[in-house]
């Protein structure tokens, strides 16, 4: 027997329509490049992606086809994700910051054939040119002067708004995004409207990004990666206030959050620093921001204490583009309130638990047929699937996953008995001594708790009776300095004795990826030939 309710396939125009029809007035606030601060709201972003959606197929553009940003966070960069999605179109958001052999890489294997982009980006578009042949059509989203209409502004104004979004299946490709490729070539990820659709109603809710029609987001994660986390969907299926800011500089953020009330700021830990070294400096304060999410990367238990003691509500989520990006996030178990302030640290330090439609476990790290159990203690590679899993990348021969759907995340982590997951390497940068593991990411951690330390990276070394050893790479921050022996009686009581770094070398810079985070393949590199003082030790 078949059921007997209304089916509706699952696409992303059904965000737009409903933020549009039910919150239309809710706002939508960029501070833009040169400092202005434009506003508009749902009703307006609907009628500017419909006249998109004409724009694109006035240019010839069919369902399927690919049209590419390249932009910083802003309403016009949003009016193209719905724009382009709500033509049947795939919207390919792309990250200014990577090489140009990646970049020319991606464009090509995508065939994008529209780009859209920020002027300030103008120096790429013109290095990239000739290496784009699939690109038919530049459009600059910003004028040179605020009195001049851009490119964008013009294409959209040719249109009247009144048309209708490409219907289709649910499993219709709508977003790309291309891993940022530390080991061999980008890999697209090619998310459906039907995964996107599950994504955002799951991330919503109180245990991911905890929004509702009051909510005032102010994403400083990039439109341009891991779909700025699903905050431009989610906010739509809210009705929540979105306020951009274009050009990634604390004191715009704190600004914006003050002016316009921002209750949500999500950021990756190096926003969050940026943000309370600014806070420090100049005696500022960003007080409405009840709920901060951090994610991307390690987050030190440092700042989850300094933003817990300043009454925010901490939410670490781990993810990667492969997972659009949720995989899982750190909310409050019943007992929560029974826990003491320190416990509660040491939960929201971690990567938090499963949410519905995103599963994950860990697996012996050199036999991935052996699940390990959830005892606190085993640290294994971790594997998620679900609903907004990658299954195959872009292009490929063959799935990304194994018979069960298992996707392996090239991360290692324990999970502890009530489920919470918590990260302590990945399977590349884990290092192993005298047949143990040490967490790199977990020394690191500790290290940027020291208050003369800006950033901190461990690798391992080779040594003739442990295999390897780790030696901790830092950078202090300016004007300050931390002897080595002073550093490591600081890690003493932090880490386990026999993970206390070998040797402590001070560097200007750490290598960063495309993505800016560090990159571990790159100082491996740079300390190649590294010898430990002491090798006997
Ligand atoms: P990339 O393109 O650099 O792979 P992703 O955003 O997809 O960019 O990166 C995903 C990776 O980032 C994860 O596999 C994990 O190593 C790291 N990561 C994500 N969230 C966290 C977190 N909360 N804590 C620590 N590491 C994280």
């Amino acid at each position: 027997m078949a059921g007997m309710m209304q089916h509706w396939e699952l696409r992303v125009s059904g965000l737009i329509d409903f933020a549009a029809r039910e919150h239309g007035a809710q706002e939508i606030v960029s501070r833009v490049a040169d400092g202005t601060v434009v506003r508009t709201n749902w009703a307006g972003v609907r009628n500017d992606a419909l006249r998109m959606v004409q724009a694109l197929r006035r240019l010839g553009l069919a369902p399927g086809d690919r049209v590419a940003t390249l932009a910083m966070n802003h309403a016009r960069h949003l009016v193209s994700w719905y724009g382009a999605t709500g033509a049947g179109c795939v919207l390919h958001t792309i990250n200014p910051r990577l090489f140009d052999d990646q970049l020319e890489f991606i464009v090509n294997h995508a065939e994008d054939r529209v780009m859209l982009y920020d002027r300030a980006f103008q120096p790429i578009i013109d290095r990239m040119k000739p290496h784009w042949p699939t690109i038919e059509h530049y459009i600059c989203f910003d004028a040179e002067t605020a009195a001049q209409e851009s490119a964008f502004d013009q294409c959209l104004g040719a249109e009247d708004g009144d048309a209708t979004w490409t219907s289709g299946d649910e499993r219709d490709p709508c977003m790309l995004c291309y891993t940022s490729g530390t080991t061999g070539d980008p890999k697209g990820v090619l998310y459906e409207h039907r995964s996107t659709m599950l994504h955002t109603l799951a991330v919503v809710a109180p245990s991911a990004l905890n929004l509702e029609a009051r909510s005032v987001m102010l994403p400083v994660v990039p439109m341009f990666h891991a779909n700025s986390w699903g905050i431009p969907f989610a906010c739509a299926a809210t009705g929540a206030k979105l306020v951009f800011s274009q050009v990634n500089d604390p004191a715009w953020w704190v600004g914006l959050s003050n002016a316009e009330n921002v209750t949500h700021f999500a950021g990756v830990p190096t926003i969050w620093f940026g943000l309370l070294k600014y806070l420090d400096e100049t005696g500022e304060k960003m007080s409405g921001v009840r709920h901060g999410f951090t994610g991307g990367a390690a987050m030190p238990r440092s700042i989850v204490e300094r933003l817990m003691r300043e009454g925010m509500r901490v939410v670490h989520a781990w993810g990667m583009t492969e997972t659009s990006p949720f995989g899982t996030s750190n909310y409050e178990k019943p007992g929560w309130d029974d826990l003491s302030f320190d416990e509660q640290v040491s939960l929201r330090t971690m990567q938090g638990y499963g949410i519905y439609g995103s599963e994950v476990r860990i697996v012996d790290l050199d036999d991935p047929a052996t699940v390990l159990p959830r005892d606190g203690t085993s640290a294994g590679a971790l594997q998620v699937r679900g609903h907004w899993t990658v299954n195959r990348y872009l292009k490929a021969d063959a799935d990304a996953t194994d018979a069960d759907g298992w996707f392996a995340t090239g991360d290692v982590a324990v999970m502890h008995p009530d489920g919470a997951m918590q990260l302590t390497d990945r399977t590349k940068d884990v290092i192993k001594s005298g047949g143990e593991w040490i967490s790199s990411v977990e020394l690191e951690n500790a290290a940027v708790g020291h208050p003369a330390v800006a950033e901190a990276a461990a690798i391992g070394v080779p040594h003739p009776r442990w295999d390897e050893r780790p030696l901790l790479v830092v950078v202090c921050e300016t004007g300050q300095a931390v002897a080595a022996e002073e550093l490591r009686a600081f890690l003493a009581d932090k880490v386990a004795k026999w993970w206390l770094p070998d040797a402590i070398e001070f560097v200007d810079e750490i290598p960063h990826t495309g993505t800016g985070k560090i990159s571990k393949k790159d100082l491996r590199k740079q300390f190649a030939d590294y010898r430990l003082p002491d090798a006997a030790t």
